[in-house]
């Protein structure tokens, strides 16, 4: 049956495909996740050509036939353009993108990670805030908006709580553990700990008065390995430069 769907989206990825169309896969607050041909965009002149560049945010119009989802129209409302003028800072955005391919998934919606997804292209496309800061941020809000979170109150195993033991770190276990239920953990400050956990529910505006920027490469090394850990699989991650 044929429908058509009129949606904010942002494209995650494109290919090539066919002689001048593009696959791009849009990443919607209310239905996911959705895959979609950008026919004859290739051409010259195509008003939908930007529209199917990772990092473009709009309104898109689609039509499915079938299986096949196609991109009709499109109105952008941000293209992150000045983004790929900046090499170090698009490596950052384009990490962002990977996790998002790997973790948005088809009919589940999920508005707060959209929203967050625009307002963190924009922090990282028009402050002056280090973009390896900005991608712990992301991550640490990626993970609570899918509800995956690190657990940083409490050893996962014996759940003692972090007032009553130092807390040590393990990515695998999924967050805090007590040196009795692995000895072998990274320890974990304090200062980390505290940005582990409100990291994930300061808006941008107020990432710089959370904690000084001396505080945040740990807690930047930690939220990576965890990230790690949930998406191993996912291949060609860009190398970042560390916090
Ligand atoms: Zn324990």
């Amino acid at each position: 049956m044929n429908s058509s769907l009129t949606t904010p989206a942002i494209v995650l990825r494109r290919a090539d495909w066919r002689d001048y169309d593009r696959m791009v896969t849009l990443f919607t607050p209310e239905h996911g996740r959705i895959d979609a041909v950008v026919r004859g965009c290739r051409k010259p002149k195509s008003p939908l050509l930007n529209a199917a560049e990772p990092f473009c945010a709009g309104e898109y119009q689609l039509l499915r036939v079938k299986d096949r989802v196609t991109v009709t129209q499109a109105r952008i409302t941000n293209g992150f353009f000045e983004l790929r003028s900046d090499y170090d800072r698009l490596l950052h955005g384009a990490f962002w993108l990977k996790l998002l391919s790997e973790v948005v998934v088809e009919d589940e919606p999920n508005e707060a990670l959209f929203r967050m997804t625009l307002d963190a292209l924009a922090y990282l496309t028009h402050s002056e805030l280090p973009a390896p800061l900005l991608t712990a941020m992301f991550e640490m809000q990626l993970w609570r908006l899918t509800g995956f979170s690190p657990n940083v109150l409490e050893c996962v195993v014996c759940r003692t709580p972090s007032d009553k033991t130092a807390l040590r770190f393990d990515a695998q276990k999924g967050g805090c553990v007590c040196a009795f239920c692995a000895p072998g953990a990274h320890s974990l400050s304090e200062a980390a700990r505290r940005i582990l956990m409100k990291a994930p529910r300061t808006p941008y505006s107020a990432v710089e008065k959370l904690a000084p920027r001396e505080e945040w490469p740990e807690a930047a090394c930690r939220i990576r390995e965890f990230t790690l850990a949930r998406v191993g699989n996912i291949k060609n991650l860009p190398e970042l430069q560390a916090l």
